[in-house]
């Protein structure tokens, strides 16, 4: 019997509707070849919302996107909405997503494909064969602690305050999905924060140990944020999954991402509760640069349809699948214009979509 999902698509801004375009064909696909029954919904986000509704996300919209499985996103915002209200910008209808499905941990593979592996800073050697992924924090920490802002102290002095603060089941929920993570892949659990400093950083090292206990084949070891930063550049292989709070997984997440080439090939999850929702979006934006030419390249977003089926829908034999295509279509040479490298064929938006198909077609057989 066909396995039932559904999924709400939602293509944002700039580059985001000729990308989920190309995605949109994958689960086309999955649905004639892989006996997996989508239920596809479509909606409005970011700017586009803005321009039909006069908000960044309709509340038609946001309930849809608790009904459903999964989100998949494509990007919002562009120089058109520059001038809107903070509160209605494109990016606040990102923010509404991740706030009203609780989306609290976020994950950011960082995969170095074998044929990209000279588009990496780092040296082939060190980032041949990479496979980290990175869990933050996304909802709690000094991005949303309490006391902040900025106080006029009357003597010429202002002063600027934000608050670090996480609480023991804030850690925990996090922790475990680093752990079950990792019981997934490599079964090593590597936590960062600045316990050395911060009393917050201690008390996160003191309970990942404790929810560590519940997980005795996974190995745990700790890492102080800034060595952890240091350490992805001088040895990045070293790494199975690390889990950090929302501000240092701001950074080390960026980081871990350079050492990879290229921005449009990055896929990132937000997941909720167990069994809630989940959004998936590549890591770019909008490319406003280059929206409407035909050349954005789908990859990302693609992958991320494949985290997707990996982590909400339980199919991992076809997300690896579409990660197979991906990296056979790359060492057959194609590139889009953004991991363009001497020799290599460039192709546009479509075709790449096409080739990734045609790749689908002959994995499958
Ligand atoms: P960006 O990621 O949109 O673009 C940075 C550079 O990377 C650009 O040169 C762009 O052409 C290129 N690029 C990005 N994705 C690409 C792809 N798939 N294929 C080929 N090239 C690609 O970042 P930006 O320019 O700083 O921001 C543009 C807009 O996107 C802004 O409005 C910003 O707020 C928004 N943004 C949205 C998200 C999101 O929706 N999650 C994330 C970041 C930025």
């Amino acid at each position: 019997m066909a396995k039932e999902f559904s999924l709400l698509i939602l293509p944002g801004d700039g580059i985001g509707p000729e990308i989920m375009a190309e995605a949109r064909r994958v689960v086309d696909w999955l649905r004639t070849n892989r006996d997996l029954n989508f239920t596809v919904h479509d909606g409005l986000v970011g700017g586009a919302a803005y321009d039909v509704y006069g908000k960044p996300l309709s509340h038609e919209t946001l309930e849809l996107a608790k009904q459903v499985d999964a989100v998949l996103l494509g990007a919002v915002g562009g120089p058109k909405w520059d001038g809107v209200d903070y509160d209605k910008r494109p990016e606040a209808g990102l923010l509404i997503l991740r706030k009203e499905l609780e989306l609290f941990a976020n994950l950011r593979p960082a995969i170095c494909f074998d044929a990209l592996v000279d588009a990496s800073s780092l040296k082939a050697d060190l980032v041949s064969g990479l496979d980290i992924m990175i869990v933050r924090e996304l909802t709690g920490g000094v991005y949303f602690g309490e006391p902040r802002g900025i106080e006029d102290l009357g003597n010429g002095q202002r002063r600027g305050v934000n608050t670090q603060v996480y609480t023991t089941s804030e850690i925990h929920r996090i922790a475990h999905v680093a752990f079950d993570m990792a019981a997934k892949r490599d079964g090593r659990v590597t936590s960062s924060e600045k316990a050395n400093v911060m009393e917050s950083g201690l008390l996160w090292r003191e309970e990942v140990t404790r929810v560590a206990e519940d997980y005795p084949e996974i190995a745990l070891d700790h890492m102080l944020a800034d060595s952890c930063a240091m350490q992805l550049v001088r040895a990045p292989k070293q790494f199975d999954v690390i889990v950090t709070d929302n501000l240092f997984g701001d950074m080390l997440s960026d980081v871990a991402a350079m050492l990879t080439g290229s921005l449009g090939m990055l896929p990132s999850a937000a997941l909720g509760v167990k069994g809630g929702s989940a959004m998936y979006e590549p890591v770019h934006g909008s490319a406003p640069d280059i929206a409407g030419e035909g050349i954005a390249n789908p990859i990302a977003t693609i992958l991320s349809l494949a985290m997707a089926l990996r982590y909400t829908f339980d199919c991992g034999v076809e997300a690896q699948l579409i990660e197979d295509a991906v990296q056979g279509v790359l060492a057959g040479g194609l590139r889009t214009a953004d991991i363009m490298q001497p020799g290599k064929a460039k192709v546009s938006t479509s075709v790449m979509g096409d080739s990734i198909l045609r790749a689908l077609d002959s994995l499958n057989k």
